[in-house]
């Protein structure tokens, strides 16, 4: 290598250059979807995903084709660009029917000047094909153990085809025809591999946030979860004067519950409780968020209601609670709630003097003779 020139073959050079595009695309992609659940943006992972898949290599295609446009070495980038087109048909999680992805190639054909060839229409076809065999293969059998050889078998031959009518039309000797063809089938093995390593990466992330977000024994949000949601609501809603309302709950005397049932049958309690509890929520109001933020303690959010309307999912979350029965093994444990609630209120400099007001609710409850609700 001198300073000037790499002494690296084309081929390498293109490897690295594929691996790059993709590693962009997926740091843009994680930066984007942060960028999202950061602002509590309500937009699926699934959708930015797709969007940002498409115009990502729509962009990609088209300012890479820009530069060699009506050369008479045009095909050079078409290995990138069939390369793009798998990566949006087989691994982005949407169905684009062929008849949109049509035209796209049409609106190229004319971009890249080759509308007038009949090769280039050949070439097109057989790309509007292969697009849609990727997505049949893909609906069908990306979940298959042969996936990879199936994928494979569908990629191998179309990469043949595309570059004969490359081929024809510009004339290139078998000696580059057979060389693309491979280079192209190595491309899409590379895919294939580099794709499912990252998503396994991603999975993997997905899991560890799900994990440090959630309970284990109950599958409810956690502390650290409320404490990120009551920041960011307490913000919220000072800055756009919007109202915000907790309930707080604890069950009365669970300490005997687990000594005279057994730790094993309290721990059946907080899931069924939980389960209830949820059950009320979303047959009420999903943006109500229910979160475990001690033992037997729980904190409720209602972003945008005031005191009196939360009465209703309050009041039907202590009636259910109070008349279960929580069965394990023979036996049938009765349990009851003590309950604290308030609403968000001027003075409040902190999430914490919020919280405290609520506290002391729930702890006058309990002092009052438990299984009551204290609103103030
Ligand atoms: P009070 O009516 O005043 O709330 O009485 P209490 O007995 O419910 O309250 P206390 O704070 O004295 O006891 C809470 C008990 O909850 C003690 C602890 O062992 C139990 N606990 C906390 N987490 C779990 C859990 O995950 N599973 C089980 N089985 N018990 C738990
Ligand atoms: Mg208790
Ligand atoms: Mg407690």
């Amino acid at each position: 290598m001198t300073w000037s020139y790499w002494r690296v073959p084309p081929f390498v050079t293109s490897i690295f250059f594929i691996l790059g595009v993709l590693t962009l695309y997926w740091v843009l992609f994680n930066w984007i979807t942060s960028w999202v659940h950061n602002r509590h943006i309500n937009i699926d992972d699934d959708v930015i995903n797709s969007w940002h898949g498409v115009l990502y290599m729509l962009v990609f295609v088209f300012s890479m084709q820009s530069m060699i446009v009506g050369q008479n070495d045009a095909w050079q980038f078409m290995n990138f660009q069939v390369i793009a087109m798998i990566f949006c048909a087989y691994f982005l999680n949407i169905h684009i029917p062929y008849y949109l992805f049509f035209p796209v190639v049409l609106v190229y054909m004319i971009f890249n000047q080759s509308i007038g060839y009949w090769q280039s229409w050949g070439h097109a076809i057989t790309l509007v094909l292969f697009f849609w065999v990727l997505n049949y293969v893909r609906i069908h059998f990306q979940n298959h153990k042969l996936a990879p050889l199936i994928y494979m078998s569908v990629g191998i031959p179309f990469a043949g085809v595309l570059w004969l009518w490359m081929k024809v039309k510009f004339n290139l000797p078998w000696d580059t025809y057979w060389q693309e063809w491979v280079y192209l089938v190595i491309f899409e093995v590379l895919l294939y591999v580099y794709v499912t390593m990252l998503t396994k990466d991603s999975e993997f992330k997905l899991r560890l946030a799900q994990f440090a977000s959630h309970d284990a024994l109950t599958q409810a949000e956690n502390f650290a979860a409320y404490t990120g949601e009551i920041k960011f609501l307490f913000e919220d809603s000072s800055r756009n004067n919007l109202k915000l309302s907790m309930m707080m709950f604890d069950i009365d005397h669970f300490k005997h519950v687990n000594d005279t049932y057994g730790h094993l049958a309290g721990d059946r309690v907080l899931q069924h409780a939980t389960d209830v509890v949820q059950t009320v929520i979303n047959a009420n109001d999903t943006k109500v968020k229910l979160y475990r933020t001690g033992g037997e303690e729980f904190n409720i959010l209602f972003p945008g209601y005031d005191v009196e309307s939360t009465q209703t999912i309050v009041r039907q979350i202590f009636i259910a609670l109070n008349h279960l029965a929580v069965n394990f093994g023979d036996q049938q444990i009765p349990i009851s709630i003590s309950v604290g609630v308030s609403a968000m209120s001027k003075d409040d400099l902190s999430p914490t003097d919020f919280y405290n007001r609520v506290d002391h609710n729930l702890y006058h409850s309990k002092r009052n003779g438990r299984m009551r609700i204290t609103v103030s």
